[in-house]
């Protein structure tokens, strides 16, 4: 067999129907952020070259650039250094690591918590360790579920059945074709971050005590910005405390890397002695364990920031309306604008940061389903209203005359297991 041409074939297949990816490299300077420069050429210039804006991140609340956290990882740098030199459990384990474990369960108000170096491990580990390990589970998963969900089902072989995206009478109907004396696990997320719809957590709760479920839940994208003091859209609906596994990010509202799950003791305690994708690689450096402990305790001080993104994110939204740009409308921070067509958004994209220093990453297929190519815009508290017009004449400028189509509903899922 030739291999090399045998894969060669499929990335071009991929790339002639437009879907590979290109990266853009960005500096996201702290100091002038959201001013960026895009640097294809690897030349590193002054700040004062930083023309473009950035329109894309998800450092929501800007923890990345927050100069009490730099402080902390630089000063832990020094102290112990950057790697932490193992696995969990063969010397990689410090004290860094094991207090951030207890701010976060703290922070969700929980028994324990256990960290991963992503939040894409920790849901892959956690959720193919779970359903291998109780056997005969059955899986009920969103349709608009993120790969690392899908990931970790799929690994683990449980049978699952996919119900429509936050459609909550089509959950209960698949879970009432279920026997109840059958284990079963409901997966779903706070937020979907690629429609920017939020589930109605405490719906799921009713229907899992109901049906005598498990529940999984991702909320990625909610942690920091959602509920008192940022600590999601579960406790935002008052049943964070009866959420089975709760999986969180530090690399989206806190602004670091590395992901966690949190909940009761006894589930806490059997990932960690069952999980492969926990124990079986280095622990995260201690200098961002640190900076993840500090940049929680900050984020649970911001409730203007958090103010200051949602009354941005409205302003954002009219503006679209009043010139007739079609997005997806939602109650949270999360805009995404469509352009639909696979070729048109990417024009899009290149126009706005070559003609209007704009940049806004294309969305598209596998990502998002085909024909619904998006550019997902993501303020920060840092953006300011004369950013905020810019964009929005960036955008009519490059969109031309479109009629408006708001769309309220999510489109059909890209990733189906
Ligand atoms: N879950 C959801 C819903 C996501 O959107 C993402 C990434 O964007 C992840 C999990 C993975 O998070 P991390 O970047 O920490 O791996």
């Amino acid at each position: 067999m030739d291999y090399k041409k045998y894969i060669k074939n499929q990335i071009d297949e991929f790339s002639a129907k437009g879907f590979k990816r290109t990266f853009t490299p960005v500096y996201r300077f702290k100091d002038t952020f959201p001013f960026t420069k895009i640097d294809f050429n690897n030349i590193e210039e002054e700040y004062h070259s930083t023309n473009t804006r950035i329109w894309c991140s998800n450092d929501y609340l800007n923890m990345s650039h927050n100069p009490e956290v730099i402080d902390r990882m630089i000063e832990v740098i020094k102290t112990v250094g950057t790697g932490s030199g193992g696995t969990r459990n063969i010397s990689g384990s410090t004290p860094y690591h094991n207090q951030l474990e207890k701010d976060i369960a703290n922070f969700h108000c929980r028994d324990k918590a256990l960290i991963f170096s992503s939040a894409y491990i920790a849901n892959q580990a956690t959720l193919s360790t779970l359903c291998k390990r109780i056997e005969n589970i059955k899986v009920f998963s969103d349709e608009l579920n993120h790969a690392s969900l899908i990931e970790g089902i799929k690994n683990s072989k449980a049978d699952c059945s996919i119900f429509r995206h936050n459609d909550l009478d089509h959950l209960e109907k698949l879970l009432s074709e279920c026997e109840l004396d059958r284990p079963k696990i409901i997966v779903f997320e706070s937020l979907y971050s690629m429609d920017g719809t939020k589930a109605n957590v405490a719906e799921y709760v009713r229907l899992a005590k109901k049906y005598n479920a498990l529940t999984y839940l991702d909320e990625v994208h909610a942690v920091g910005l959602y509920g008192k003091k940022g600590r999601g859209v579960a406790q935002e609906c008052g049943v964070s405390d009866q959420i089975d596994i709760i999986n969180g990010t530090l690399a989206k509202g806190f602004g670091q890397i590395g992901g966690y799950i949190t909940g009761d003791e006894i589930l806490i305690d059997f990932i960690k002695s069952f999980a492969p994708g926990f124990i079986f690689t280095t622990s995260m450096m201690p200098a961002i364990a640190a900076a993840a402990s500090k940049s929680i305790e900050i984020v649970q001080t911001l409730d203007e920031e958090r103010k200051l993104v949602f009354s941005k994110a409205n302003y954002i939204k009219n503006q679209l309306k009043k010139v007739g740009i079609d997005f997806i409308d939602s109650d949270s921070h999360i805009i995404p604008v469509l352009a639909y067509d696979e070729s048109k958004v990417k024009d899009y994209s290149n126009t706005l940061l070559n003609k209007h220093n704009t940049y806004l990453q294309p969305i598209f297929y596998p990502t998002v389903p085909k024909g619904s190519a998006r550019l997902r815009i993501t303020v920060t508290p840092k953006h300011s209203i004369t950013d905020i017009n810019d964009l929005i004449s960036s955008l009519r400028m490059t969109w031309g005359k479109h009629s408006q189509r708001v769309i309220s509903a999510p489109l059909q899922p890209a990733m189906a297991l």
